[in-house]
């Protein structure tokens, strides 16, 4: 049995998304602002997933108090990127499941209206997602991935029709939530990191983690709702510069979350 599916408009999007991460990382170092370089904004729309009490070794078991991102939040982050024409993708995801959340399609059709030039990007579990929800779907969305969790589920998930980008795949649950104490089996890598052209993880709380494995945001380098700075002012800070810069020379020393990283994005 086949462990993962894709339709062709889903490669499209992914090799434009590669696509996309090299150019940015060819002009952050001939020297153009962070800001026009990133790919995705990922705005996790809370802390809260569905299967987060039977993934133990998922960070979605451990938020504790619950925590949604407040709209005006997105909306002021949506209007930053307009005021830079943002042609990227926006995400709904980090911790969180999106289509648990009764906001989703409404914030998804403010984002479409707002960021005409951006791409609309759903990751979710599949929990929820059957054929009526993906015929709704995909008139305000442009891809969707889902993480299927047991072969039954991916060959349900595989005979849904769904006309949008699509890729499911089976899913397992790695040791994530130990990198940060140094625990990790993982050998070091020195390969260079690509993080944030890959794209910019916001949390519920404004907090912007360092990647997808910053599931505690514990190495947050600024929190982008507090304070008066705009989104672009914020990423395009020293701070910013200076970490992607050292991650992109190889240098994982940076922080114990980078120490003990095998990913490579
Ligand atoms: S090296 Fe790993 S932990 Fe560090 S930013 Fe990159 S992906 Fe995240």
């Amino acid at each position: 049995m086949d462990t993962a599916y894709m339709n062709e408009k889903f490669a499209y999007y992914h090799n434009l998304w590669e696509e996309r991460k090299r150019d940015g990382v060819r002009r952050f170092l001939e020297g153009a602002p962070l800001s026009a370089c990133i790919s995705r904004v990922s705005l996790a729309l809370s802390n809260m997933c569905n299967l987060a009490d039977i993934h133990k070794k998922c960070p979605a078991s451990t938020a504790g108090a619950k925590q949604i991102m407040k709209r005006k939040n997105i909306e002021k982050v949506v209007k930053d990127l307009q005021k830079v024409n943002f042609k990227g993708t926006i995400a709904f995801h980090l911790y969180n499941e999106p289509t648990n959340d009764p906001r989703l399609f409404d914030i998804a059709k403010y984002v479409k209206a707002n960021l005409p030039g951006a791409e609309i990007f759903l990751y979710t579990n599949g929990f929820y997602l059957c054929q009526d929800m993906c015929d709704e779907l995909e008139e305000i969305v442009d891809c969707i991935t889902v993480t299927a969790y047991g072969k039954k589920e991916l060959e349900r998930l595989i005979k849904l029709k769904v006309s949008c980008g699509f890729y499911t795949f089976l899913g397992n649950l790695d040791d994530r939530l130990i990198q940060y104490d140094g625990e990790s089996k993982d050998t070091l890598s020195k390969t260079p990191c690509r993080t944030f052209f890959d794209q910019i993880a916001v949390f519920p709380n404004g907090d912007i983690g360092l990647c997808c494995r910053d599931s505690k945001h514990e190495y947050s380098l600024e929190n982008v709702f507090q304070g008066r700075k705009s989104f672009n002012n914020v990423i395009d800070s020293s701070k910013f510069r200076k970490f992607q810069t050292e991650l992109l020379s190889g240098n994982r020393e940076i922080c114990d979350l980078c120490k003990n990283c095998e990913l490579i994005l």
